[in-house]
């Protein structure tokens, strides 16, 4: 057991991606001491590896009504409207402190902000960083920041296991090391859960953790049914199974091509179409992949892209790309208020960990790299409302550390196969038998939802039922799925 197994502090953060940083430097920007916990290396986040950008109405011709109209056409009359409002309002100013701490993002020659187009925006809307380097440029200056910051403790390498509960109250969180936090508000910023999947574009670290770990400690989950896949994943490439190729690179014009060569899809429409378009081309074609041709875009505009394909063998000025679906964006996970907020209190969640039904049925393109600093802000600024834990735990032994919870690959594989793209009661009720209590919980939310929506595609249901737009899905400890509360 390490020295110190209790460590006081304001805030805990749980992840160093996107909203887990940015949450950190927002509660220190206002005087506060935080601890953040990273399990992983920084290269090995989501959102490091977010390519696209982040979605902000900045354009002249751009306005928030027109950003939240995207939203939620794209959401599929599922977008909890005033979540998006908030996300559509708050954006803009969200990227202006971002460039304020450094964040230099692509500029066009008059020094105006370059903004690109992705899947579903009416508008170019979509800021970058590096081409198609957003992620990596953004991470790497909050994480400079953050360990020059005297107020952030950074404890690398450490795994969060439970919620510390105290009379029905988080009053911090259990290290797998035996080592304890003790705070005010513990903020849950561990990321999505794609990499249960075992086709995935996500890093492996995506396993839903923070949403196990709130459920654990009673908080609701919702909206679990809704898993974006991304139609454009590399495929039969060794050592770049599952590579994304950004969005962006259609909105500049690539088109996708089936196995005779014609175009079949409108490229720029919502994922959740064109990833069912790709899937049902394939079901009929019987073909692995289809062909992303790049070849009239310019590669300057995306060099890590370009360098990434070609290092693996693949010429995108000179060849099609092989592509299908893989696991994408958890639109679901842990239940919170428009501040960050859980069902329990004391403990928060943000980023792709927390479902503010946003999102709705099918996330907007670049909207979720905008959450994680819209939402990372409101939860900072909330978490140091909460009162100072009562008891003074520091004198009180933690509990020990519940054990964390990994998929085999044969839950990955199930996963991929009984609740892919497309969906029957059959496969998802094999799921309900699963060892791993997070797909239990999604096969549950899934058996629900009878209606085939965004990116919950039932073959057994295949029409939306009109009676079930707005409805989401949540589900508590109890694990049996009801009508979330929210309006
Ligand atoms: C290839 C790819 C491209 C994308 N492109 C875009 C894009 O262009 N625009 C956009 O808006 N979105 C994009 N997305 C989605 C977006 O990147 C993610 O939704 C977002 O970055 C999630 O950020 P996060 O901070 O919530 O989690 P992450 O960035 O995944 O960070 C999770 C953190 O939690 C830590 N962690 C996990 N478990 C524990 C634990 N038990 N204890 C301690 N720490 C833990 C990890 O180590 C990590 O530090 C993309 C995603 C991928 C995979």
């Amino acid at each position: 057991m390490p020295d110190e197994p209790v460590i006081s502090s304001d805030l805990a953060v749980v992840g160093a991606g996107a909203a887990g940083l940015y949450a950190a430097l927002s509660a220190a920007a206002a005087g506060a001491r935080v601890v953040l916990v990273s399990a992983t290396p920084l290269a090995q986040t989501a959102s490091y590896w977010a390519q696209g950008g982040i979605a902000a109405a900045l354009a002249v011709e751009d306005s928030f009504g027109r950003h939240l109209a995207d939203t939620e056409a794209a959401g599929r009359d599922l977008v909890r409207r005033s979540a998006a409002q908030v996300l559509v309002h708050e954006a803009p100013g969200r990227v202006r402190h971002l460039e304020a701490l450094g964040v230099r993002f692509d500029a066009d020659r008059r020094g105006v902000l370059a903004l690109g187009l992705e899947g579903g925006h009416s508008v170019r809307r979509v800021v970058h960083a590096g081409g198609s380097a957003t992620g990596r440029r953004v991470v790497r200056q909050l994480s400079a920041l953050v360990v020059d910051e005297p107020l952030v403790e950074v404890l690398e390498g450490a795994r969060a296991a439970s919620a510390w509960m105290i009379d029905g109250r988080c009053t911090g969180v259990v290290l797998q090391d035996g080592r304890a936090i003790c705070a005010r508000a513990t903020i849950l910023a561990t990321g999505g859960a794609a990499a249960l999947w075992s086709r995935t574009t996500n890093p492996p670290g995506s396993l839903g953790i923070g949403m196990s770990l709130a459920h654990a400690a009673g908080a609701d989950l919702a909206d679990l049914e809704f898993l974006q896949f991304h139609p454009t994943a590399v495929i039969g490439v060794a050592g770049r199974e599952g590579f994304l190729v950004t969005e962006a690179i259609r909105g500049e014009g690539a088109t996708l091509h089936g196995p005779d060569g014609e175009r079949f899809v409108e490229e720029l429409a919502p994922r959740d179409a064109v990833s069912s378009a790709v899937s049902a081309l394939l079901d009929a074609t019987g073909a692995t992949s289809v062909g992303l041709d790049m070849r009239a875009v310019d590669p300057a505009l995306f060099p890590n892209v370009v360098s990434a394909l070609q290092d693996a063998g693949l010429d995108p000025t000179r060849e099609r790309i092989p592509v299908s679906p893989a696991a994408h964006y958890m639109m679901g996970g842990v239940v919170t208020d428009l501040h960050g907020r859980s069902t329990v209190p004391g403990l928060y969640a943000v980023g792709e960990t927390a479902c503010t039904g946003l999102h709705g049925a099918n996330r907007l393109a670049s909207n979720s790299l905008s959450e994680c600093f819209v939402y990372g802000a409101r939860a900072a600024a909330a978490g140091l409302d909460e009162p100072a834990p009562a008891a003074n735990p520091a004198d009180a032994a933690p509990p020990s550390a519940a054990p964390l919870r990994c998929p085999s690959r044969a839950t990955q594989e199930a996963l991929w196969r009984d609740a892919g793209i497309n969906r029957t009661r059959e496969g998802l009720e094999r799921l309900l038998g699963d060892p791993h209590p997070l797909v239990r919980l999604i096969a549950a939310c899934a058996l629900r939802r009878e209606e085939s929506r965004g990116a919950h595609q039932r073959t057994d249901f295949p029409a939306v039922d009109p009676a079930l737009d707005h409805c989401h899905t949540a589900i508590g400890a109890d694990e049996r799925p009801h009508p979330s509360g929210w309006s």
